[in-house]
């Protein structure tokens, strides 16, 4: 686990995005960046956020070396798009053969459990974080996001050009632990005869499916280390360091 300025490098690539319930806000960049765009438009705090840096605050400058490195990437990039032509739409990745499937029902799962919430009323309304309702609403349209990238980037994937663990693992794994919440909101409504019917039973059945299909197309994404979330040590010894 990398830490920058007391941020966790990266955090935010694999989790899933419910800031509210995130245990990591204080940690994640974005999350300060968020706070930070937001504070500059409250009028009341305008005045904070735009005051100057202090002197003993200021970044150092970069060293020239990766300066020039910058440069490099920017030129680089710059040319890529002219050749490609800059107003052409980026090319959409292709999934590998063989994995529509999942694709296709991971959107489908979306869209009827988005139609069956606008007619429950309770659902579409509730966000706390502990109440099933919102777990369903929170990740029916975060499971065909992440199974999009996951596949995407598998389609892609060089194992032979990378030496860092795959992308795609950890967005599969993001993916997988939506679906498992989102498996057991479903079931605890069950019990507590919140909802019953067919529909349910079919969210459910598409849950354990698309589960089932995670783990045969992506065996390693479990053992995928999230930084911050999978890192129970690296944070205590973190938090120790840090005497909190
Ligand atoms: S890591 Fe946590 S705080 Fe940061 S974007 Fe993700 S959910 Fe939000």
């Amino acid at each position: 686990m990398d830490v920058r300025d007391g941020f966790i490098v990266g955090i935010f690539n694999y989790c899933d995005g419910w800031c509210q319930a995130c245990a990591f806000t204080s940690r994640c960049r974005v999350c300060a960046d968020i706070a930070e765009m937001e504070a500059s438009l409250d009028p009341n705090l305008k005045p904070i956020v735009d005051a100057p840096v202090l002197p003993q605050e200021e970044p150092p400058p970069p060293p020239r070396w990766l300066q020039e490195l910058l440069d490099d990437m920017n030129t680089a990039a710059a040319e890529c798009q002219k050749e490609e032509g800059a107003s052409e739409a980026w090319p959409r990745r292709q999934v590998l053969p063989g994995h529509e499937r999942l694709e296709t029902r991971a959107n489908s799962y979306s869209v009827s459990v988005h139609a069956w919430l606008r007619t429950h009323d309770g659902f579409a309304r509730s966000s706390d974080c502990h109440d099933p309702r919102a777990v369903i609403g929170w990740f029916h349209m975060l499971i065909p996001a992440k199974v999009a990238r996951a596949l995407r980037g598998l389609a892609d994937d060089d194992p032979a050009g990378r030496t860092w663990p795959a992308d795609h693992d950890g967005s599969a794994k993001v993916a997988l632990v939506g679906i498992e919440r989102s498996h057991a909101a479903w079931l605890q409504h069950v019990s507590d005869q919140v909802v019953t019917g067919g529909h349910v039973q079919d969210f459910v059945r598409e849950l354990a499916w698309m589960r089932d299909e995670i783990d045969r197309i992506f065996p390693t994404a479990r053992a995928f280390v999230r930084p911050g979330f999978d890192e129970p040590e690296e944070m205590a010894k973190l938090l120790a360091a840090e005497g909190v």
